[in-house]
């Protein structure tokens, strides 16, 4: 193995072994704690050395990054059952491609993207398992349904637009105590049962997991630093 191979499989262990950490602190098993490996900016070697780590679970941000990635990705590992997140914003002209290349879309956060994606699921017969994003800050910027809004919009995806969510996201203000922000998302979840959990980055995930995270999105601790 080369170099860079090296570094990512010491850090993938780095990582893990943080999860399996932070887990026991708090008495929840480890094994309830996907690693999501978040790839976005880099190239299809970086990934492949992952895959070749052992890493099934990666996410990416951006639709046309992934379309330029993944299919060639999956072509050159037909043996591996390779799941991708979706943890960007979606666009609804993107649905269609997004329902094609993604095996969970953690960012539904309104109602046009709702309805583009119950179409997107009846026209293609492809099933991803769907998140709702919560915008826990409030911030103007960033994608996600406002905390007071969430509950009627996880109303509205059941009921008016038939989509079974399986869980929330959230991306907390990187300025901020990020603890109300993982706690909050949790306790949405649990008002609508709820069972998957995004939260957490390099920075932070062990504390996401303390406080309930299933899922964790992780790139620079694991690929470095991004361009
Ligand atoms: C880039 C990104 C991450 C990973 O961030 P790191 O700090 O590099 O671990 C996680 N979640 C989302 C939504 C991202 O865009």
């Amino acid at each position: 193995m080369d170099n860079a191979g090296q570094l990512i499989v010491s850090r993938l262990e780095a990582v893990r072994a943080g999860i399996v950490r932070a887990a026991r602190d708090v008495g929840r098993d480890p094994a309830d704690i996907t690693l999501v490996a978040v790839t976005k900016t880099f190239d299809r070697d970086a990934i492949a050395r992952a895959i070749a780590a052992g890493q099934r679970v990666f996410g990416e941000n951006r639709v046309q990054e992934a379309k330029a990635k993944w299919p060639g990705l999956r072509a050159t590992h037909p043996d591996r059952a390779l799941e991708l997140h979706l943890i960007g914003p979606l666009q609804s002209n993107k649905v269609l491609d997004a329902i094609d290349l993604f095996d969970v879309i953690e960012t539904i956060d309104r109602p046009k993207i709702a309805a583009a994606v119950a179409g997107a699921i009846l026209k293609t017969g492809r099933r991803p398992r769907l998140y709702v994003q919560v915008n826990t800050g409030a911030e103007p910027q960033k994608a996600g349904v406002l905390p007071e809004a969430a509950d009627d919009f996880l109303v509205a995806c059941r009921g008016t637009h038939g989509l079974a969510i399986s869980g929330l996201m959230c991306i907390p203000p990187a300025d901020q105590q990020m603890s109300p922000h993982f706690a909050l998302l949790a306790k949405i979840a649990a008002r609508h049962g709820l069972g998957e959990l995004s939260m957490g980055m390099s920075a932070d995930y062990e504390l996401a997991i303390q406080l309930g995270a299933t899922h964790v999105r992780i790139g620079s601790a694991i690929f470095g630093a991004r361009p």
